[in-house]
């Protein structure tokens, strides 16, 4: 499925201010001990920023260090364009986010796998991608629940963020996302690379991005030839920037919504 963005998202993009500097205030503090006591017992994957519980929050862009660009990849996991995104990201020691369907990681377990091995995040994109603002709120709850519950039986993790399809939200959305053990995900720069608009055209979208963006791929849900086609200038683009790839989310194992 492609991924159409079906308005501005510039209203709900909220800067991530500091949330992963220790002892940057005693709010974060607090924060931290509290996050600190809920990971006992837990491996927390290593992720800048940290996840910390904060729901309800919408994160759109990177907080922490001015340098860094978090790519995300929607609607995988694909036997075909994954492992190549997988590859490139790999060639050059870059860490992305995987924003997956429950309906994709059922199917390609090994792939979802592949992801957290491989030092990637992995994130919930619901089960088979409806627009959340349109279906019941018992439906939501399935839809994401059953996305989180497939990827944490698949790979041992537990999800932190939900990005919802076509970046259709509300407060109902938010809500429900939130009441789940999540924070919604959105992203700073479209690159609209599920239209095909051309290997420049994805390369120039995705390095228009402003320090602290999250930029949005697709590895699913149609060809994504384009985009594979296109990571490598993107990857080196950032570079020349002086800007870190990093992962906007953080997987944890033993820890969120059950
Ligand atoms: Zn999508």
């Amino acid at each position: 499925m492609d991924c159409p963005v079906d308005r501005n998202l510039g209203g709900v993009v909220n800067m991530w201010t500091g949330v992963g500097r220790i002892g940057r205030s005693r709010r974060h503090g607090r924060r931290l001990v509290l996050a600190a006591v809920l990971l006992a017992g837990a491996v927390a994957a290593a992720c800048d920023p940290p996840a910390i519980p904060d729901p309800g929050r919408t994160v759109g862009a990177l907080g922490g260090p001015p340098s860094q660009v978090a790519l995300t990849f929607d609607d995988g996991p694909n036997p075909q364009w994954t492992p190549q995104v997988l590859d490139i990201l790999d060639r050059y020691g870059v860490s992305g986010t995987f924003f997956v369907t429950g309906e994709q990681v059922a199917r390609h377990p090994d792939l979802a796998r592949a992801i957290v091995q491989r030092g990637h995040s992995i994130a919930n994109h619901t089960w088979n991608h409806p627009t959340l603002t349109r279906i019941s709120g018992r439906a939501m709850v399935d839809q994401l629940a059953g996305t989180s519950n497939v990827i944490r039986d698949t790979t041992g993790y537990i999800v932190s963020y939900a990005r919802p399809p076509y970046g259709s939200t509300n407060a109902g959305v938010n809500n429900t996302i939130a009441s789940l053990g999540m924070r919604p995900a959105l992203w700073s720069v479209d690159t609209r690379d599920w239209s095909r608009p051309g290997v420049g055209a994805i390369v120039r979208s995705a390095l228009s991005a402003r320090p602290d963006s999250v930029v949005l791929f697709h590895d699913g849900g149609g060809d994504r030839s384009q985009t594979v086609a296109a990571l490598p200038a993107i990857i080196e683009g950032f570079r020349a920037r002086g800007m870190d790839l990093t992962r906007v989310c953080d997987s944890r194992p033993g820890v969120g919504p059950r």
